[in-house]
């Protein structure tokens, strides 16, 4: 079975993407909430507790706003929650696609906003970014999101940039306004179902 890692920043339309290709009936993995869903139970709990101290917990949920607020200013304890949590991703990652190809499924797709940055792309047999106008993105990710769109262009300046994501992938969706993702996604549907043959 092939896997398909999908990826692309902020307000790109990854996950629109991936909408459409589960439209499809192709299996996709979500990494961002699988992660946290890692996180809320164990053996995870007990090693980020042992990292950031029992407040990380709340009512028995993980309190996401502390989190970010502590690691985000701490390379290091970043680094750390990242060695705990990306390995444990990658695992899960793995049992969820030996699932899928048990169950017949030719190809599956992992979503994941940070593919490149920190090697997730190394389990991919290949790879799509998604890509956009920085100024759509801010706007699309500001209105989903409720927050003002200086706010989201600054996050964008902190990620890796859209041409080092395409320099690196081995598919490009461009989702600017004048561009159509539907048949680009199925044609690539097309190419990877044939892939065996
Ligand atoms: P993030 O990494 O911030 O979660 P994402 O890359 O997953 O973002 P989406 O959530 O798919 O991006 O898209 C961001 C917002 O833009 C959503 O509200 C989505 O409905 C909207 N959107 C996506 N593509 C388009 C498009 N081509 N035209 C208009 N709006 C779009």
């Amino acid at each position: 079975m092939l896997k398909v890692g999908l990826t692309g920043g902020i307000g790109s339309g990854k996950s629109t993407v991936a909408k459409v290709f589960r439209a499809l009936g192709v299996p996709v993995y979500d990494s961002d909430s699988r992660a946290k869903q890692l996180m809320a139970g164990e053996p995870l709990r007990e090693r980020i507790t042992a990292l950031l101290g029992g407040e990380a917990y709340k009512d028995g949920r993980l309190d996401t706003a502390l989190i970010a607020g502590r690691v985000f200013t701490d390379r290091t304890l970043l680094d750390r929650l990242n060695g705990i949590v990306h390995p444990a991703v990658m695992e899960d990652f793995r049992d969820w696609a030996g699932r899928m190809r048990r169950r017949g499924y030719q190809y599956a797709v992992q979503e994941n906003a940070i593919m490149f940055d920190h090697g997730f792309d190394r389990d991919m047999d290949l790879t799509i970014t998604v890509s956009a106008p920085e100024q759509e993105r801010a706007a699309r990710a500001a209105a989903r999101d409720g927050r003002n769109i200086a706010d989201v262009m600054n996050r964008i300046a902190n990620q890796i940039t859209d041409s080092e994501r395409e320099a690196r992938a081995d598919y490009v969706i461009r989702n600017g306004e004048d561009e159509l993702i539907v048949p680009r996604i199925v044609s690539l549907h097309d190419k990877f179902l044939n892939h065996w043959q």
